[in-house]
């Protein structure tokens, strides 16, 4: 190989790659294709214990937090991915459930086209909707929900300027999706109510959704924060809120069998 860096024959690819919620048969055939065939996994701790342990140590780089809890800068993580391409590599970035979905895809794949490297980008089931999903959640129905919104819980909600508007979410009638809303739960569905939702609204709060740990903990708006502590959710974690959340009582007997042959899985897989 010549040293030459900046001819297209010499520049690696970089797949955006989404691992799904966690359990490692949700991976699509091409993000698993990748994670066998690649040089390089960056990774964050999202896609869990089972997908990440399953990349061998000496090609996998975590650009999550670090031993100190500091996080990995956004800065540290573009450029090197830009490094590892112009070294010639093929490289994965593996993020939790989609790329794009509070992800931060959007960022790194400007900052590799505005670089000039080669990029694929990779869709994964993302938990937003993968979870519910598993929990016996649809995010819409016929006869409950015609739309769906997924939101940031991550923001302050009575901060100036906060840039969700509840009120108008309130008014939707539709399923609102949470992300990285453990810790705000109370802010956001007082919130909610204080904009006029029914505090009888179904709520489902699920913890690592798909893994064998997966928790579903359900209530109403008026009791969420009960819920959730009660079951001590911890994230990652989604907050379901909307008639929909009550459809899991409907299946819940099922359920239990899916869960189950789903830890079969865990425990006979080598991982
Ligand atoms: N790109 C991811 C979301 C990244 S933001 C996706 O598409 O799923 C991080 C948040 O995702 C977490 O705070 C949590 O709200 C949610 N999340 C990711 N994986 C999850 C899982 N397995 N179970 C529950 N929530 C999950």
């Amino acid at each position: 190989m010549s040293n030459n860096a900046n001819t297209d024959t010499d520049t690696g690819v970089v797949y955006l790659v989404g691992s799904g919620p966690g359990d490692p048969s949700l991976l699509t055939v091409k993000a698993k294709q990748l994670l066998e065939t690649a040089d390089i996994i960056l990774h964050d701790k999202l896609p869990g214990p089972a997908i990440i342990e399953s990349i061998p140590e000496s090609k996998r780089e975590d650009v999550g937090k670090r031993a100190g809890g500091e996080r990995t800068s956004q800065e540290y993580t573009n450029d090197r991915l830009v490094e590892l391409a112009e070294a010639g590599k093929t490289v994965v970035r593996l993020k939790g459930g989609d790329p794009f979905v509070f992800g931060r895809g959007g960022e790194e794949m400007e900052h590799l086209a505005a670089a000039g490297v080669p990029f694929e980008t990779v869709p994964g089931i993302t938990s937003a909707i993968g979870g519910p999903g598993v929990a016996g959640i649809p995010v819409t129905h016929r006869e409950h929900a015609s739309s769906v919104s997924f939101v940031t819980g991550h923001e302050d909600p009575t901060k100036e300027g906060s840039a969700i508007d509840w009120e108008a979410l309130a008014a939707t009638g539709g399923t609102i999706v949470v992300l990285m809303g453990v810790g705000k739960l109370p802010a956001y569905t007082a919130e909610l109510q204080d904009a006029g939702m029914d505090p009888e609204t179904p709520i489902a709060v699920i913890e690592r959704a798909t893994r064998p740990s997966m928790q579903v903990a359900v209530g109403t708006l008026d009791t969420a924060v009960d819920v959730r502590d009660e079951a001590e959710i911890e994230p990652p974690a989604i907050t379901i809120i909307g008639e929909v959340a009550a459809t899991r009582e409907h299946v819940s007997h099922w359920l239990e069998q899916t869960q189950h042959n789903r830890s079969e899985l865990d425990t006979n897989e080598d991982i």
